[in-house]
């Protein structure tokens, strides 16, 4: 089994589902109220274990009740919280308003994960011992900036999930071996719009990068190969939350596995076009059989 360290954010998403979300000084009857467990890293790291991954996550979670279903979340899905911790105050937050038209709004509030920024000791130690470590942005810059350069020490692979989309020093792209945008981030982080040229673009500082595109698939380009394009599987779209970290989850799985890109990409196309099949992030989330049997 490929070992994947995600080092990056846990959160509950406090979901409202309302008509028609409310003008400022406005109170609306809303119809309906969820809590779902999520946070980009809590999500690639369940994907990841689902998809046959021995996984553990580098993370913070308040001592609260969130904490506690958060950290019982991930470890249902098989992620080790050995090296989650729990800190004294709230667990990081996403308030999110979802109106009839499919519009909504979030804030953020960081909670724990703002408590990370920096490694612990030992950390050094978990992410040496990986094949891979998954990082996102939902965590401050510093950690995942140091997280980047202990995996560079020791040749372990490092992939970024630039989101949300945001200026990065150039220390941190040079630590990073796969850069993973989706095409909005990829135009964010080099002012083109076609991700092709993006892609390109991102070449003069990652070594690689691959650019999602939604229900257009994946592209791939790197320093040393010709690019490449992979369609995503036609399926009915039912809710496209953590697609994409559904996608880097099994990529980084395949990959861990000795699979070339070609096929690493495609077998985690395979598991973001079920992802998008079901409702939900981390509850539509496929296990590896399911993937298996697309994939044959
Ligand atoms: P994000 O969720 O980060 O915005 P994308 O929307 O680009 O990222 O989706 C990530 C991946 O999920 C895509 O590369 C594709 O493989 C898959 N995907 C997303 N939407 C669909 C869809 N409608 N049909 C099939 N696959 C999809």
């Amino acid at each position: 089994m490929t070992d994947i360290v995600v080092l990056g954010s846990t959160n509950m998403d406090l979901v409202t589902y309302v008509a028609k979300a409310p003008q400022r000084g406005e109170t609306v009857m809303g119809r309906e109220f969820r809590t779902v467990p999520g946070g980009k890293g809590a999500n690639q790291a369940i994907a990841a274990a689902r998809a046959g991954g021995n996984v553990s996550m580098i993370g913070a979670v308040g001592n609260d009740a969130f904490g506690t279903r958060l950290r019982s979340t991930l470890e249902h899905s098989g992620v080790d919280t050995d090296d989650l911790r729990t800190v004294e105050g709230p667990s990081g937050t996403a308030h999110i308003v979802v109106d009839d038209e499919g519009g909504n709004a979030i804030v953020v509030i960081p909670g724990a994960n703002g408590t990370l920024d920096h490694l612990s000791p030992g950390d050094e130690g978990v992410i040496a011992a990986a094949d891979t470590l998954l990082l996102q942005l939902e965590i401050p810059v510093a950690a995942v900036l140091a997280g980047a350069q202990a995996a560079h020490r020791h040749d372990v692979r490092t992939i970024l999930t630039p989101s949300p989309a945001q200026p990065l020093p150039d220390e941190l792209f040079a630590a990073v071996d796969l850069l993973v945008p989706n095409e909005h981030e990829a135009t964010t982080l080099t002012g083109r719009t076609d991700p092709r040229e993006a892609a390109v673009g991102l070449l003069d500082l990652v070594p690689a990068v691959v650019v999602t595109l939604g229900a257009a698939g994946s592209l791939y380009v790197s320093r040393d190969t010709d690019p490449l394009t992979v369609p995503a599987p036609k399926v009915t779209a039912v809710d496209s939350t953590g697609a994409g970290d559904t996608f880097v989850g099994a990529l980084a799985v395949a990959l861990g596995e000795g699979r070339p890109m070609p096929e690493a990409l495609a077998w985690a196309a395979e598991a973001a076009a079920l992802s998008v099949t079901r409702e939900g992030a981390t509850v539509s989330m496929p296990y590896r059989p399911e993937i298996e049997e697309r994939h044959a």
